[in-house]
């Protein structure tokens, strides 16, 4: 591209700084978390709300939009064959605790906008938008088109998808902006599994009558709660000690029937284990160490914690620790655990690498609980890849590169994005590496000039696909 061009869509996003921040602006208003379906809004009220809001920028922008059942839409640049399909999303996680200002109010401070969405995903999305605007107002000559398409559920399920994939098809070139720059190529698998065990309740002390740690499947949770009957205070001496060293801390309460332990570590996503630490192994490994009756409370909680080592992040004990050159390594996190005088039922996530197989995974981890006494119900979702040296991959790499002056690789991660099921699909950006955005926590925020990059890089990429 020549200097003249590159120098040109530089100078054309830095004028629109105002322009992209009142309409990111515009969609932090609206609080588009899940809600429950209604005629025309299957994800609920506040999607819809922010996919008509978009839909109205994008329009008046002068697009083409359509809109696909009340969950998706879109806006194509020009006619013309598609060449490039971007697919970002306009619903949010909850605004949850401890933020300093609205949530829901975009508020600019030392060149950061922010409120929740305003990284993940609708700076990115209006990044995308400008960009589409810039290569149209430059009056760059295209030859292909390129569609901004807005989904409304990734945060979700991606259940948004289906209702336009359903009639349409892909573009022979797809990203998403949703999450870090460079490029990611690889998604890893998913194996997703359910525990249970039941027995029959044995009154011999001291027993652990309840636990309960977890929420959702896909969250490392910080917290857990054990009761053990039979044991006083005086019984727990070292186990302040042993907390320390697992990293995590810890209550101890004396009740009426024994001692109530909760436990207090570090919540990190799934896909992340190791930015965590988990509530409840650091519960099991506390307990194992307890004096208690031999009955299958016991048993269950001491394989448990054999199984799901605190600080095994890999999958080690249960046999199926593993990694190759593509994506990494396996990682896995009991994420949900409830045990009473009945039995015990809880869950695990592992991210899986792609030379995960039943053979070698699931088959392996379900046979070493089922030794322990537990039943596994799971499931395996295969990795996504995209060659890094494809034609596509490598044109988002160069234009990355001229824009940030970083060097531009491929990178593989635990986590799924809207590409996991596009062949030929990667996330790039639209967060700069090393960049601290909060996503999903309190004071979520977008760097305004890293997005104005991001959306030069995109305007880049369109010329270069396109012209
Ligand atoms: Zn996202």
């Amino acid at each position: 591209m020549s200097t003249d061009r590159y120098s040109a869509i530089g100078s054309w996003v830095d004028s629109h700084r105002g322009d992209i921040v009142k309409a990111i602006s515009r969609l932090v208003a609206i609080k588009s978390v899940r809600g429950e379906p209604q005629e025309g809004m299957p994800f609920g009220s506040g999607p819809k709300r922010a996919l008509d809001e978009a839909l109205e920028i994008c329009a008046a922008l002068g697009f083409q939009t359509a809109e696909y059942g009340g969950a998706v839409g879109t806006a194509d640049l020009c006619e013309g064959e598609r060449k490039l399909d971007i697919l970002a999303h306009l619903d949010v996680v909850d605004a949850g605790k401890g933020w300093d200002t609205d949530p829901f109010t975009a508020v600019e401070k030392e060149g950061c906008l922010y409120g929740r969405g305003t990284d993940d995903n609708k700076g990115a999305l209006i990044a995308a938008l400008y960009a589409m605007l810039c290569v149209k107002e430059l009056g760059i000559p295209l030859k292909n088109s390129v569609r901004l398409i807005m989904g409304t559920d990734e945060e979700s399920g991606s259940g948004d998808l289906p209702y336009y994939f359903s009639t349409q098809k892909s573009a022979p070139n797809t990203f998403t902006p949703d999450s870090e720059f460079p490029v990611c190529n690889v998604e890893k698998g998913r194996y997703t599994a359910s525990l249970t065990a039941k027995w029959d309740k044995k009154e011999v002390l001291p027993r652990v009558t309840a636990f309960e740690g977890g929420y959702r499947i896909n969250v490392v949770p910080a917290e857990a709660f054990a009761l053990v009957e039979g044991l006083g205070a005086e019984d727990t001496g070292s186990l302040q000690e042993a907390a320390e060293l697992l990293g995590v801390s810890l209550e101890v309460r004396k009740s009426e029937k024994g001692i109530e332990l909760k436990v207090s570590g570090t919540a990190a996503h799934a896909s992340r284990p190791e930015t965590g630490t988990n509530g409840i192994t650091a519960m099991l490994a506390l307990l194992s160490g307890l004096p208690l009756a031999d009955c299958p409370s016991s048993s269950a909680i001491c394989a448990l914690g054999e199984l799901f080592a605190h600080g095994d992040f890999n999958g080690k004990a249960l046999g199926i620790d593993m990694s190759d050159d593509v994506s990494g390594e396996m990682t896995i996190s009991l994420t949900r655990l409830k045990l009473d005088d009945a039995g015990a039922e809880g869950c695990f996530d592992a991210r899986i690498p792609v030379c995960a197989t039943k053979e070698n995974c699931s088959s392996v981890a379900e046979a070493r609980l089922a030794e322990r006494g537990f039943a596994a119900d799971g499931k395996m979702i295969p990795a996504h890849v995209t060659p890094c040296d494809s034609k596509f991959v490598q044109t988002l790499l160069r234009c990355y590169q001229r824009v940030s002056g970083q060097k531009g690789e491929c990178y593989s991660m635990g986590g799924g994005t809207y590409v996991h099921d596009i062949e030929g699909g990667v996330a790039f950006g639209a967060t700069f590496p090393d960049f601290v955005s909060n996503l999903h926590g309190a004071n979520e925020r977008v760097c305004i000039d890293n997005l104005l990059d991001a959306c030069k890089i995109f305007a880049l990429v369109i010329t270069e696909l396109c012209s």
